[in-house]
């Protein structure tokens, strides 16, 4: 992930730097080599924290983590919305056999109410 620094003009890297490649800023960005002073050695190259290509990976699998975690919460709300919505139209049904004159209401509540989804709140 990290790209290193490469100078177009056979320039040798400053020493005591990070060597990552990091963007200038202006109309024409062009690669540079990353100004802070190298804090951490990976296969003989020295990067700065922020660069560390293992707390890039670190960083990059808690975000996957944090991805995987949202689309889980959305999907159980989803289920939970739809089993709830199933819930009240079997209700909506119950409440019309006792409103007929089903002679069993209590059954007919009790089976009705089983099907909503359990919560922690309630
Ligand atoms: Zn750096």
């Amino acid at each position: 992930m990290t790209n290193l620094w490469k100078s177009r003009y056979g320039d040798a890297p400053a020493s005591g730097r990070c060597r990552a490649a990091v963007r200038g800023e202006g109309r024409w960005p062009s690669l540079s080599q990353c100004r802070r002073t190298a804090t951490v050695t990976r296969d003989d190259i020295g990067y700065c924290h922020q660069h560390d290509p293992e707390v890039e990976r670190k960083r990059a699998d808690d975000r996957q983590r944090q991805w995987q975690e949202a689309a889980r919460a959305r999907e159980e709300a989803a289920e939970f919305k739809a089993a709830t919505e199933r819930a009240m139209l079997a209700c909506k049904a119950a409440c019309q056999l006792i409103a007929d004159g089903a002679n069993d209401s209590r059954r007919i509540a009790r089976e009705a109410v089983a099907l909503f989804p359990s919560t922690n709140s309630c």
